[in-house]
Order: structure tokens, then C-alpha cells, then sequence
């Protein structure tokens, strides 16, 4: 283990991760050896609970059996053949289920990548491109809110709110208009804008910022009375996040693009897919010469593996009717947690927010947090707790407890605050 790290120290470089630190002789970074359900193994062999879902992925636990299985079948067919004019039956069959599963009937057509960033560079393009060849040329502006996020691609991260995400060049033929509310939308040039794009009732990176209840029907209002495109980033939200399979459904909204990846199979594989309508997906219909083809895609598109995966993440959450038992858990989370301080939640999303001058303080609790059996990573100073679906009441306990014992540990005088 000693030789794997110094090899990771020479060679690797991790996503967010200042490396220099990282590289020092004194840190031993965690290797993760094995998981099952919400418990996952170090090379010590030291056990932690999931606490952040494997950065907000997971959703049935680790190793389940019927994904596991459903994965070693596909396997022993065959593990990915292009989806570039060509078809197999695992893709046929989720985008069959996944349209089904939004209430409504509007979503129709299912076009799958790999991640949450091109689910929505998808998104975008086919709203750009719709109205480019659909006789409105000026609806060249996408409207986003402040302190989004939406992905690391630079697509993705043009529309990100945040900063420090956002890395560099936004030149790319469009303009993106930034909000903070409702309010600021009213002012502006309905007639120039191709979609506006929100992460529903909370956005994660921000620090899991609620929106204010009624925020999405409203928008979804103002998108209808002015045709534009209303393009849902449910990356995180998605498959029973919030406590309903899609976060949009507490708002009976259907969006004109929804995006899906993180949760959709399960936290097994990379996956995404963009759900759009029949009239987005008419708009790109012409003899291939008049060049009104949706040019776009990723050579793992479609993989089947991801397929089998997702088909089996859903027979899940029928079979061990996982969204019945929410509300239990649901409650469980709030109770552990409701006293502390700027605590705040979205169905099995959990966070709060220390007030303290020490910018690492989210840090150094999250590493007293794995001295007590728990992982997470903070956003800030805020610390989320955002257990895998498949979290028993039992560990939730363990969880919160963890968590106060490294507040109390880290930061005594906030945490009572
Ligand atoms: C994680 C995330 C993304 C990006 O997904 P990747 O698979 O990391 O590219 C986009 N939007 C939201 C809301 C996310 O949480």
C-alpha cells in the first residue's frame, strides 16, 4: 500500500484536489478498497459510511446484487458497441423507461452521453441549434442563475455562476445572461433567449442553496408565456434526490430538456441522458443535406454497460419500493440535524454551515468526521450529508452522530451556536 501511494503521488493528478498538499510526505490519502450497501473499506481496513453518496452519485448502496449482476450479464454479451448508426436493445429499454417515468407524456426522446456536463452541453446545443434552423435566429441568449453550477466542460461551466469553476473563455457564438431571481428576469429581452437553465428547488455547488418554494412553477410560467426553452439540470436532483423521482415533479413542472447522470445508474457507471420533446427533436428532421442534424455525441454514448446498469437501478426502486421509504429517513435526517447551525434540507440532501473565520474549517471538520467513521467533502464551510437512498435509519443516526462529534471537535463554539 505504502508503494500504491508513492505511485499515486508520482503519477496521478486529482480532480479538484490541490496536489501540492496532496503530495507532501505526511499525507496518507485514503485509498478506498471495497464497498457494500453504505459502508466502504480502506486499505487498513478501517470501515467509513458513505456520507456524500460517492460525491452525490450512489443511490442503492455498494456491490447491490441485482445491479452487480445486471452488469456481469451485459458483460457476458458484450460491453460497448458505438451508438453512431447503430442500436442495441439495452439503450431501446431505458429510454422507454425513463421517458415513462416523467409524468406528463411531454418528454419523449431520450439522447444519452456520458457525464452530467455533457447532458447539458446536449441540452444546450439542441436549443441553440432549434432555434438557429427554426426561423429565430436572434434566440441566441441562454439565461442562468447566479452561483450555478452546471458541469466542469467549458460549455457547462460558461453557464456556471460560481467563479472558481468557471475557468477560462466564453466566447462561443452565444451570450449567457446571469440572474439572481424571478425579479431580475421581468427586465429582459424575452424575444432574444433560447432557454434558461436552473438546478431545481436547490443548487448543489452553490453549498445546497434552496430555492424559494413555488420558484420553479413560476419560472416554468414565465418560459411558457414567452417560448422559451426551460432546461432542467436535475444532475444531482435526479432519482430520488428530493424525495420524489425527479425534483421537478414538486412543482408539477416538465421542463423542455431535463438532464440526467450522477444517479442514473445507480453510481455505477458513467452515464447521462438529456430528455427533450417531440417538437425540439422535429425541429432537426430534413433531408440530411439541408444539414439540420443534431452533430454531436460521445464515443461512449449509449454504452451498454451504462444501459444495464440504469435498467437495473430502476427494476430497484421498484422492487424494494425505494421511494415509499423516504419520508422516514427523510424525517430522521432533519432530527439529527435541525439544531445545528444554518441547517437546511432538500429530501436526502442534508447541510449545514459553519459561521467561522477559518476558511478550512469545512475541511478539518470533514477529517475529524473520518476519524469517526464518516466520509464527506465540504463545499466551503458548509458540510452535506447525502447518504445513499439505501441508508438505514440506523446508520443515519451514526451519521449525524459522527458529524456532531467532529463539529464539536473542530469548531466547539459554532457548533453550539
Ligand atoms: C455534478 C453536476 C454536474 C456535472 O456532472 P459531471 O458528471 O460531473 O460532469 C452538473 N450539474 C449538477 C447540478 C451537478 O451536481
Amino acid at each position: 500500500m505504502t508503494d500504491l501511494i508513492a505511485l499515486d503521488k508520482r503519477h496521478l493528478w486529482h480532480p479538484f484536489t490541490p496536489m501540492q498538499p496532496w503530495c507532501s510526505p505526511d499525507h496518507e490519502p485514503l485509498l478506498l478498497v471495497s464497498g457494500n450497501g453504505c459502508t466502504l473499506r480502506d486499505q487498513h481496513g478501517r470501515e467509513y459510511l458513505d456520507g456524500n453518496a460517492s460525491i452525490w452519485t450512489n443511490i442503492h448502496g455498494h456491490g447491490h446484487p441485482v445491479i452487480n449482476e445486471a452488469i456481469i450479464e451485459q458483460l457476458g454479451k458484450v460491453a460497448h458497441t458505438s451508438f453512431l448508426g447503430f442500436t442495441h436493445e439495452p439503450a431501446i429499454r431505458l429510454a422507454k423507461e425513463l421517458v415513462d417515468l416523467v409524468p406528463g407524456g411531454k418528454l419523449t426522446r431520450a439522447f444519452f452521453t456520458d457525464n452530467g456536463s455533457t447532458a447539458i452541453e446536449s441540452a444546450v446545443r439542441m436549443a441553440l441549434q432549434f432555434w438557429k434552423q427554426n426561423g429565430r435566429q436572434e434566440r441566441d441568449t441562454l439565461i442562468a442563475f447566479d452561483r450555478a453550477y452546471h458541469g466542469d466542460t467549458l460549455g457547462a461551466a460558461s453557464l456556471g455562476g460560481i467563479p472558481l469553476f468557471k475557468g477560462s473563455g466564453n466566447d462561443f457564438g452565444y451570450r449567457v445572461v446571469t440572474v439572481s431571481s424571478m425579479d431580475e428576469l421581468a427586465g429582459l429581452a424575452a424575444d432574444r433567449v433560447a432557454a434558461v437553465i436552473l438546478e431545481p428547488l436547490i443548487q448543489g455547488a452553490a453549498g445546497m442553496r434552496l430555492w424559494p418554494q413555488g420558484m420553479l412553477k413560476s419560472l416554468d410560467a414565465w418560459c411558457d408565456a414567452h417560448d422559451v426553452f426551460l432546461i432542467l439540470d436535475e444532475v444531482m436532483t435526479g432519482f430520488g434526490r428530493t424525495g420524489k423521482m425527479f425534483a421537478c415533479e414538486h412543482e408539477d413542472v416538465v421542463p423542455d430538456f431535463l438532464c440526467l447522470a450522477k444517479g442514473i445508474t445507480g453510481g455505477y457507471l458513467p452515464f447521462a441522458a438529456t430528455l427533450t420533446t417531440e417538437r425540439v427533436f422535429e425541429g432537426f428532421l430534413g433531408d440530411p443535406g439541408e444539414g439540420r442534424t443534431f452533430f454531436y455525441g460521445h464515443s461512449y454514448a449509449g454504452s451498454q454497460l451504462g444501459c444495464a446498469a440504469a435498467l437495473a437501478s430502476l427494476r430497484v426502486f421498484r422492487d424494494e419500493r425505494v421511494l415509499e421509504q423516504l419520508p422516514a429517513k427523510i424525517a430522521r435526517l432533519r432530527d439529527g440535524l435541525r439544531d445545528l447551525p444554518a441547517f437546511r434540507q432538500c429530501g436526502m440532501i442534508a447541510a449545514i454551515t459553519v459561521d467561522s473565520p477559518d476558511p478550512s474549517a469545512g475541511v478539518k471538520i470533514c477529517l475529524a468526521a473520518r476519524k469517526h467513521g464518516l466520509l464527506t467533502r465540504p463545499v466551503g464551510n458548509t458540510i452535506v450529508l447525502m447518504p445513499p437512498l439505501c441508508v438505514t435509519l440506523g446508520e443515519i443516526d451514526r451519521m449525524t452522530a459522527a458529524l456532531r462529534a467532529a463539529l464539536a471537535e473542530v469548531a466547539p463554539t459554532e457548533s453550539t451556536a
